[in-house]
């Protein structure tokens, strides 16, 4: 949605989007995690989504497939946004790190801090309305807070990320509630409040601000390159990608 305080048309906030994602694709701020993925999974769905998603980090089958939540957890959003009336492809889906960490290990702060500027680029440029924390370290971080996802999901708060301010709508992550029924009965007691506050639209934006400049390129000139990736874009119009 382009609304006020908008960085851009949809499509040159598109456009601005390919840039972080190709500029993603080399990142070795993570020395470790660049040179044991396979892919970086930016994020995949609607490029202009009123509804983000932020989950924790890819999985085996993430890497593989450089796209986010394509496992058993993603199976349950997929379901849990149907029987709110919404399909994958309408929304964006990103994670708070873009590499897998080896073992699916917790990511280390050091590597949240790396990754976070992408992260926070995504929300500039897609401009959500509602953004969907998932669990305990996409909610820490956009929060800027370590109050746990126990004490805060179901209860949206405004916040700005970036340029932009977010209804912020913290829910357990779907991973968690696939071993724990009553955290899945939470889960989707949560999920079904989600078409109430989209009606609202997007708050009130702070005084607009000119697309920011591309995050400074980390990777040294004389640094080995990363393969290209060839992620098949799985709709023809989602940025996932591309
Ligand atoms: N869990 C996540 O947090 N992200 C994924 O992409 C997959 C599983």
């Amino acid at each position: 949605m382009s609304g006020s305080g908008s960085v851009g048309t949809a499509s040159e906030r598109r456009e601005a989007l390919k840039k972080v994602l190709a500029q993603a694709r080399g990142c070795v701020r993570c020395s470790d995690l660049a040179a044991s993925r396979k892919t970086v999974v930016f994020g995949a769905g609607n490029a202009d989504a009123d509804l983000m998603f932020v989950g924790e980090a890819p999985g085996a089958s993430e890497d593989e497939q450089g796209l986010p939540f394509v496992g058993r957890a993603g199976k349950l959003l997929d379901q849990l946004l149907g029987e709110i009336g919404l399909e994958r492809r309408q929304v964006f889906v990103a994670n708070t790190l873009k590499c897998r960490p080896p073992g699916n290990r917790d990511p280390l702060p050091v590597e949240i801090d790396n990754c976070r500027e992408y992260l926070l680029r995504q929300v500039e440029l897609i401009e959500p309305a509602v953004i969907c924390s998932l669990g305990n370290f996409s909610t820490k971080l956009l929060r800027g807070d370590p109050t746990g996802i126990t004490r805060l999901h179901g209860q949206p708060e405004v916040i700005t990320i970036g340029t932009r301010a977010v209804r912020l709508y913290p829910i357990y992550h779907p991973a968690a509630a696939l071993y724990t029924p009553r955290m899945l009965d939470t889960l989707r007691e949560d999920f079904q409040r989600l078409p109430e506050l989209l009606a609202l639209g997007p708050p009130e934006q702070p005084p607009s601000e000119a697309i920011p400049e591309p995050i400074e390129d980390l990777h040294p000139p004389d640094a080995e390159s990363p393969p290209e990736q060839d992620i098949e874009a799985p709709e023809p119009d989602q940025l996932g990608l591309f």
